[in-house]
């Protein structure tokens, strides 16, 4: 998914990531370039404009630029932007009332039968008791194809075949779960191939008499621009709550993903990548947006970080980070924690951008050894308060842990180094600039 973009924004990026310094004319040649990719993966040209423009105001802005690589900043600056654009936080659907009730809308063909059976799965597994009710009149198809999927995930599906009343068969559906304890009854609906006013009327009548606690269209992404024009017109009508992009799998140049957020003004709340009933996601804009810049699996490395760090230990440990005490013995206790996730490469390499820098080195576990062996070799007050080691003290260290004099110096000058990074964080979050810059 999203191939095509990821190359183009890649390739007018990377001139600018080796850049030293960020001018007028290099940004304006890398936004101009930017803009191309978003409009050829089939954005809105407004929204790739404006968003172009805040990229360009923000690089250019001398303030941010002042102690960091300014080349990587404008990737985090576009990745900022990108995960705004696609509606800044995922957004949770809501699932309130007993039961609970989602109206499924959108064109035929688009996903929504396959979407609802899906949701079921999702929902189920969550824990919740889910009522399918198949209220699609003009396709007894859709009926069975409900059934189908109902079967495969195990949710119960009802039906009324004979009946061509939608509002109907939705009333009796929820009175149903109500009966048999559902908490939460998906409603599958008519599309047709497209927009038409009968099919626009029956659904807002349909939305009118169920009250859903959420409403959801879905769109397949590769319609491209139609898709945005669908859902336009969709939400002047239904006002819904949330968009599915269905069939990203295929090659959808993304564009969808990209403009839906903003010309309509409502999030997408879950993608779909598959035929199977678990090709499901819950949409994250800053996930996507880092997959579209290709920058590396941060999200799966910090989701490692958690299974393998002590939470207590952690929560220690940032505590002295805040006061400006983190010492030696916090250090090693890091690191400790660190070799716990595994090899040191294969992390390294979940790291943005470092996979290719670090393919030909010889890291591994044992890299950090030296490391230890000095923090080792220090008594508990040289530990927590590093500063008392002088030129004996350092002679001594080295002896005992079998590395050098240099070796022991360039530790303690980057644990320096560390500790005045730390303490410049903690003073800027506690005057609020950190908030303004990662904003
Ligand atoms: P509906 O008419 O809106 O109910 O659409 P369906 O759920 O029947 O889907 C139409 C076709 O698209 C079916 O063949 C589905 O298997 C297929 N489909 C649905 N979602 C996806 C998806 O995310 N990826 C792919 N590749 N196919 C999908």
């Amino acid at each position: 998914m999203f191939e095509n973009l990821q190359d183009k924004l890649n390739k007018a990026i990377k001139t600018l990531k080796g850049q030293g310094r960020i001018t007028e004319i290099n940004v304006a040649a890398t936004i101009k370039e930017v803009r191309r990719a978003l409009t050829d993966a089939d954005v809105n040209y407004k929204v790739a404009k404006d968003i172009t423009d805040r990229i360009r105001d923000k690089a250019l802005d001398r303030k941010v630029l002042i102690s960091v690589e300014p080349g990587q900043l404008f990737v985090k600056i576009v990745q900022e932007e990108l995960t705004e654009l696609m509606g800044g936080e995922a957004q949770g659907i809501n699932i309130k009332g007993d039961p609970a009730v989602m109206l499924i809308a959108g064109l035929q063909g688009s996903g929504k039968t396959t979407f609802s059976g899906k949701l079921a799965a999702y929902l189920k597994k969550q824990g919740r008791t889910v009522l399918l009710v198949a209220a699609d009149i003009y396709r007894p198809a859709a009926i069975d194809q409900l059934k189908v999927l109902g079967e495969q995930v195990g949710v119960e599906v009802y039906s009324e075949p004979d009946n061509k009343n939608a509002v109907e068969i939705a009333l009796n559906g929820i009175a149903q779960a109500r009966k048999t304890g559902k908490k939460v009854v998906i409603v599958d609906t008519a599309g047709r191939l497209a927009i038409d006013e009968v099919m626009m009327q029956e659904i807002e009548d349909l939305k009118r008499a169920i009250s859903p606690s959420e409403t959801l269209f879905v769109v397949d992404s590769m319609t491209g621009q139609d898709a945005v024009n669908t859902a336009k017109t969709f939400n002047e009508r239904l006002n819904f709550d949330g968009v599915v992009l269905t069939k990203l799998d295929g090659d959808a140049r993304g564009g969808a993903a990209l403009s839906i957020k903003t010309v309509v003004n409502k999030p997408i709340k879950f993608i779909s990548t598959g035929e199977k009933m678990e090709a499901l996601d819950v949409f994250y804009p800053d996930r996507m947006a880092s997959r579209i810049l290709g920058m590396g699996d941060v999200i799966s490395l910090v989701e490692r970080a958690q299974q393998a760090f002590d939470e207590d230990e952690s929560k220690r440990i940032s505590a002295k980070m805040r006061k400006n005490q983190f010492d030696f013995d916090d250090f090693l206790s890091q690191l400790q924690q660190i070799k716990k996730m595994g090899n040191v490469k294969d992390l390294l390499g979940m790291i943005p951008g470092m996979g290719k820098m670090i393919k030909d080195l010889d890291i591994d576990n044992d890299s950090f050894k030296p490391i230890e062996a000095i923090i080792s070799s220090m008594t508990p007050i040289e530990r927590s308060r590093p500063e008392l080691i002088d030129g004996s003290r350092k002679k001594r260290i080295a002896a005992g842990s079998g590395t050098s004099i240099q070796q022991v110096n360039n530790l303690l000058k980057q644990f320096d180094e560390m500790r005045k990074m730390m303490k410049k964080m903690n003073t800027m979050q506690s005057s609020g600039k950190l908030n303004k810059m990662v904003r």
